[in-house]
């Protein structure tokens, strides 16, 4: 679905991702991993092309080379939660997720619809639909990102961090839900995380990233049994919670 060909992109002295090679199966969840800085989100503005790689790299989805010129009218395939979520304060739950069906014309009626059809999935209350996103909790904040994102029923969904900001019940929660939503829509999903354990929970590949490199691609399985690194290694104890310690998992 996506093919990312020696991508690699410069920030002034900042190296932000060194010859990045990656293909994004159709149907998958592939999870971006690493820590804070090494890479994730620029890698994820590049598939959509919100962002050009330097020269020599290039951006294929479904077969097209991703240009200036197109990208914009290949991003409505793509669905895009930013981190932090990006909701616009003064647009009501409604309003920001069916921004995009407006722009593109769509009937009142379709939009309805949609946004009612849309709130069933992710389980976000209808009385919520007229509140701003300052009204409404984290997580429910975190469905109107996700709802605005599949207004469009995109075939690829991009999500960079989506879970972030929430407190770990609510976290965990949402975790289980983004899973089995990702399995009723059978979706391409490309999700970044810093988290382990959310990688392994939601990932059928994990891609660790290091300083904008890949370290290593595999299921956590292969990323915990065979580290292609010391730092694969490193990275998962880092993470190793007390309990997992206590009880010696992994
Ligand atoms: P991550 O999402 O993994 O935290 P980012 O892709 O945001 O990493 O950033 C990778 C590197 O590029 C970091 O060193 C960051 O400071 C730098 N960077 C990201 N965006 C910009 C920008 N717009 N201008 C300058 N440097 C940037
Ligand atoms: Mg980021």
């Amino acid at each position: 679905m996506l093919q990312l060909k020696q991508i690699s992109k410069t920030y002034g002295q900042t190296t932000a991702l060194q010859s990045i090679n990656l293909s994004i199966s159709a149907g998958k969840t592939t999870i971006l991993l690493g820590q804070s800085g090494s890479g994730k989100s620029t890698l994820l503005r590049i598939m959509n092309g919100l962002i050009q790689a330097d020269s020599g790299g290039t951006v294929y989805f479904e077969g097209t080379q991703i240009t200036q010129e197109n990208a914009l009218n290949l991003r409505h395939k793509m669905g895009y939660v930013i981190q932090e979520g990006g909701l616009f304060p003064h647009l009501t739950a409604s309003q920001n997720i069916s921004l995009m069906a407006h722009y593109l014309g769509w009937h009142q009626d379709r939009i309805d619809k949609r946004v009612t059809e849309l709130a069933q999935l992710t389980q976000f209350p209808l009385e919520g639909l007229n509140r701003f996103p300052l009204q409404l909790s984290g997580g429910q904040r975190q469905r109107v990102s996700l709802m605005r994102a599949l207004v469009l029923d995109p075939g690829l969904l991009l999500l960079d961090e989506p879970l972030g900001a929430l407190d770990p019940m609510i976290r965990s929660e949402l975790q289980t839900e983004l899973k089995d939503i990702f399995q009723t829509l059978g979706k391409t999903v490309v999700l970044v995380t810093h988290d382990i354990s959310e990688a392994g929970f939601l990932g059928d590949i994990i891609v660790l990233l290091r300083d904008g490199q890949i370290v290593q691609q595999g299921n956590l399985a292969e990323l915990v049994h065979t580290p292609a690194d010391p730092f694969v290694t490193q990275f998962i104890n880092a993470q190793r919670s007390p309990i997992e310690a206590l009880t010696g998992n992994l």
